[in-house]
């Protein structure tokens, strides 16, 4: 896959957030209420819900994007820029992939990212990423 049509896969918002829930279904969710680790996905929320006490969780709370307004996708697009790039990337850079209007959130989204990679193996958050975009794939070429 060449550079600009994985970026373009990467930039795919509904797909970033289907891996994104499939990273944290792997990763394991733990209810704040109640600690239970039993979750379901309530599709017409985008939340899990918890089994036992059925307190919601949101897509972002407890991970490194909690709080962040940006698309869920910019987490996928950093992660595959600073791969391709030796762990280096711009402000700039980062900006002009995305397409966003304001370079401001963009520092600490950053700044948040470049720390996560230190402890978290990024190439595995990309390959669930592109198994997510295969199956994807893969049904929509089912119902033509
Ligand atoms: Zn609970």
């Amino acid at each position: 896959m060449s550079f600009r049509d994985a970026l373009k896969l990467y930039r795919n918002e509904a797909l970033a957030t289907e891996a994104f829930k499939e990273y944290r279904l792997q990763k394991g969710i733990t209810c704040k209420k109640c600690g239970g680790s039993h979750h379901y996905w309530l599709a017409s929320k985008q939340q899990f819900q918890c089994k036992t006490c059925r307190f919601r969780t949101t897509l972002q709370s407890g991970t490194i994007l909690e709080g962040s307004k940006l698309p869920i996708s910019y987490f996928f697009i950093a992660l595959y820029l600073l791969k391709n790039n030796r762990n280096e990337l711009s402000i700039a850079e980062f900006q002009l992939q995305t397409g966003h209007k304001y370079s401001e959130p963009l520092y600490d989204f950053l700044r948040k990212i470049k720390a996560y990679i230190k402890t978290e193996d990024q190439n595995s958050i990309l390959i669930t990423f592109l198994e997510v975009a295969s199956l994807a794939v893969r049904v929509t070429n089912d119902e033509v």
